[in-house]
């Protein structure tokens, strides 16, 4: 309305007060010309009738008659003469004057006579005069023409009126305003303009300056005709002001109107509000428009629905995520809350899926996973509520169970996920680790209860247990392994990481044969860590590769120190699962051994039975090239794992360390003491040394040396010694004397140093 109207309103506003501007101008130019017309008409006017008048007076003034009338003061002839002449040249008043200025004879009634007026036609010099002059009431035109006779007898006056009559005449001939005033002074030159008229003064007749001619024309009047016209343009701009607005509220009933629809359906899709179909029902481009809106409104909501899926399931397995399992958590937590329950929250791990991955690649590992969450939804409870918050990682959250109850699920998830998933034809039976954490006994809190179920998980994990359900204050301890895990690759370029050495005796001989290199980290702010409590956070995090070959370096070192200062001892160095599956290790050893000049037979690495089995052909294959280089291999640990002796036969072995906890108790345990014999002697028939490590006192060596053991290792001896005090501790040890030995069929000699 304002764009159209008001525009509109101003230009016809401006276009009519041009127009009226320019009219007014052109009437006030076009009075002021004929004023000046008028006046000229006006003055012509009067001077012929003057010239015709002056005529009339001559012809009277020489009648004979009249001039004898008056030398003979014949009065009654003189106004017989005076009417006779006067009716016909239309004149008024007539009379005759004598030299003294005295009425001989007159038209007009004594009361009109002039008396003494005409005083100044008493005079010698009688002539022709042309004047205007009072008579009683009446204004007179008046002309003088002497009588001679020959010489002056008096004078013919003859008198016209000036009246309405002569206004009237001279208003018609010139179109204007006319009126004869008497003025006292000079008429004014020129136009004289006031608010509404226009005027033009010129004296009236010649010789006369008590009257003047007023010719004046109305502007009111001459704008009459654009008044009208005015008054029809007025009329048409309101029309046509009046016919835009109307088309303007058409306008924005079927234009903006629409729109505003169309725009608050807009608001509330910003608000997010998706409801409701446009009722913009017409059949032009608005209607078009709506319907085009409101697919893509529907297109929108379909969008973010599908979105807003996506933010809160894995692209995966179409699981809910953390986020999500988040949030299912929460509102299981409160409503179990109003119940007073408790709710379960199971972290489960998928063990190894490294390996797999690095064996089948991503796409098979990926496929395993959708299949082990298939496997998990199909056989799981209605109730359970799987989530999957990590590549290898899922959470069940079970409503009204605590930890206890939880178990039975936890085996049917093993049983579920063990029975096997097949993968290109293949079997993979998965392992779990996993982790529960409990409402409201560890927490209330859902991101909490989360994080403990995977604490949980990660202990069980490292104490390579199946499960584990958190205990209220670990989580200390777990932030701690974690600082130590991120800390240790700093500890080895920051020499943090320290290696003790812990005596080996021989017991055929009673003298220090060789010792165990076991690491010890001097953490800055820990204080001494022992190996137990960074070692399997290294294997995890994969920096144990770089801590032994640090271990493997410094040991060899000091091997050489020793036997640089005259003692050969044999070195032991323990080595990890991921060392076994690292080719690249032989190649290692041999360069250090290498560059510190020591024999490889003066080497011993001890594996553990557990780290070969995870990977036996690969650890196998480790194990021979350090074999064929001429490195001793020790099992370490015997007897804590499953494997028979039987089993261990195609390890290139040539040494077996029996467990501590056998040895630590066979002095008290029969039953212990005939598995170290027979151990003993299955390892002998099999050419293998063995090692008693545990050796808490002398009864106990004595005992493992009776029963054949090769070597002893223990508190007995020494503990693990930093490598000054083991200098030391070899300085004052004294050999030991064996009386009892029990002889076995040994099948070689132990080498003595
Ligand atoms: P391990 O190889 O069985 O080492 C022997 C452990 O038993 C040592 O613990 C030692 O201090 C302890 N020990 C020795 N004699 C006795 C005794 O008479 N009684 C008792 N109760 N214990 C005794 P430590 O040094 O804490 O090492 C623990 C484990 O850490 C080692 O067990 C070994 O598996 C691992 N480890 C140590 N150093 C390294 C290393 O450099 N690399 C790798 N991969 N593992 C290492
Ligand atoms: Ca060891
Ligand atoms: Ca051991």
């Amino acid at each position: 309305m304002l764009l159209t109207v008001v525009p509109l309103a101003v230009a016809q506003i401006v276009t009519l007060f041009a127009v009226m501007q320019t009219v007014e101008k052109d009437v006030d130019t076009r009075a002021r010309e004929s004023l000046i017309v008028g006046s000229t008409v006006v003055s012509e006017f009067l001077s012929s009738r003057g010239e015709q008048l002056r005529t009339s007076v001559s012809v009277l003034a020489a009648d004979f008659g009249l001039k004898q009338a008056t030398a003979t003061g014949d009065a009654a002839t003189i106004r017989s003469v005076l009417d006779n002449h006067s009716r016909r040249i239309n004149a008024d008043m007539a009379m005759v004057v004598d030299l003294d200025g005295n009425t001989l004879a007159s038209t007009l009634d004594e009361a009109d006579r002039p008396e003494g007026h005409l005083a100044f036609l008493a005079n010698d010099d009688v002539q022709n005069i042309e004047t205007t002059a009072l008579f009683g009431e009446t204004a007179y035109h008046v002309f003088v023409v002497p009588l001679r006779a020959p010489v002056a007898i008096g004078s013919v006056v003859l008198g016209f009126p000036i009246d309405h009559q002569l206004e009237n005449r001279l208003a018609s001939l010139t179109g204007l305003d006319v009126s004869i005033v008497a003025s006292e002074t000079a008429p004014t030159k020129g136009v004289v303009a006031d608010a509404h008229t226009l005027s033009y003064s010129l004296p009236f007749g010649a010789g006369s300056s008590r009257f003047s001619v007023v010719l004046q024309r109305s502007l009111d009047e001459a704008m009459l005709p654009y008044v009208e016209a005015r008054r029809g343009l007025l009329i048409f701009a309101g029309t046509l002001l009046l016919l835009v607005a109307l088309a303007g509220v058409m306008f924005s009933t079927t234009i903006a109107k629409p729109l505003r629809t169309l725009a608050s359906a807009t608001q509330k899709i910003i608000s997010g509000n998706y409801e409701g179909d446009l009722k913009v029902s017409s059949g032009d481009e608005f209607g078009e428009l709506a319907s085009s809106f409101d697919s893509m409104r529907h297109a929108i909501s379909e969008r973010e629905q599908r979105i807003s899926h996506q933010a809160l399931h894995d692209a995966l397995t179409n699981l809910p995520n953390r986020y999500k399992v988040l949030q299912i958590l929460t509102t299981a937590i409160e409503s179990a809350r109003d119940d007073q329950r408790s709710v379960a929250v199971l972290s489960i791990r998928l063990s190894r899926m490294d390996e797999i991955s690095s064996t089948l690649g991503h796409k098979a590992t990926d496929e395993l996973i959708i299949q082990a969450a298939r496997h998990l939804r199909v056989n799981l409870d209605k109730d359970d509520l799987l989530g999957h918050t990590g590549s290898n990682e899922f959470v069940l959250v079970l409503p009204g169970q605590d930890a206890a109850s939880a178990m039975s699920r936890v085996e049917r998830i093993e049983q579920i996920l063990g029975s096997g998933v097949t993968l290109e034809n293949i079997d993979v039976a998965l392992q779990t680790e996993i982790g529960i954490a409990e409402f409201p006994k560890h927490s209330n809190v859902a991101a909490e209860l989360l994080r403990y179920a995977s604490i949980a998980r990660t202990e069980a994990r490292t104490g390579k247990e199946r499960v584990r359900v958190y205990e209220a204050g670990r989580e200390d301890e777990f932030v701690r392994r974690l600082r130590v895990v991120s800390d240790l690759r700093t500890a080895i370029s920051n020499d943090h990481i320290e290696v003790w050495y812990q005596p080996k005796v021989c017991l055929n001989e009673g003298v220090v044969c060789g010792a165990e290199a076991l690491v010890r980290w001097q953490h800055p702010e820990f204080g001494l860590l022992f190996p137990d409590e960074f070692i399997p956070a290294a294997e995890q995090a994969g920096s144990i590769v770089h801590l032994t070959r640090y271990v493997l370096t410094k040991a060899v070192k000091q091997c050489r120190e020793w036997a640089d200062r005259g003692c050969v001892l044999h070195m032991s160095v323990n080595l990890s699962v991921r060392d076994l599956l690292d080719e690249y290790l032989p190649y290692h050893v041999l360069q250090i051994l290498k560059e510190n000049g020591v024999k490889p037979d003066q080497l011993t690495l001890e594996v553990t039975e557990s780290s070969i089995m995870e990977d036996v052909a690969r650890a196998v294959l480790v194990l021979e090239c350090l074999r064929d280089i001429g490195v001793r291999i020790s099992m370490d640990d015997f007897g804590t794992g499953h494997s028979s002796l039987a089993q261990l036969r195609n390890i290139p072995l040539r040494e077996l360390k029996i467990d501590k906890s056998f040895v630590m108790t066979i002095l008290a345990d029969a039953q212990n003491e005939a598995i170290v014999r027979t151990t003993i002697d299955l390892a002998h028939s099999l050419h293998l040394e063995v090692v008693a490590e545990g050796v808490e006192d002398e009864a106990t060596m004595r005992r493992v040396a009776s029963l054949g053991c090769e070597q002893a290792q223990g508190y007995f001896l020494s503990k693990p010694l930093p490598p000054n005090e083991f200098i030391a501790w070899l300085d004052d040890f004294k050999p030991i004397v064996f009386h009892e030995r029990r002889k076995t069929d040994r099948a070689f000699a132990t080498k003595a140093t």
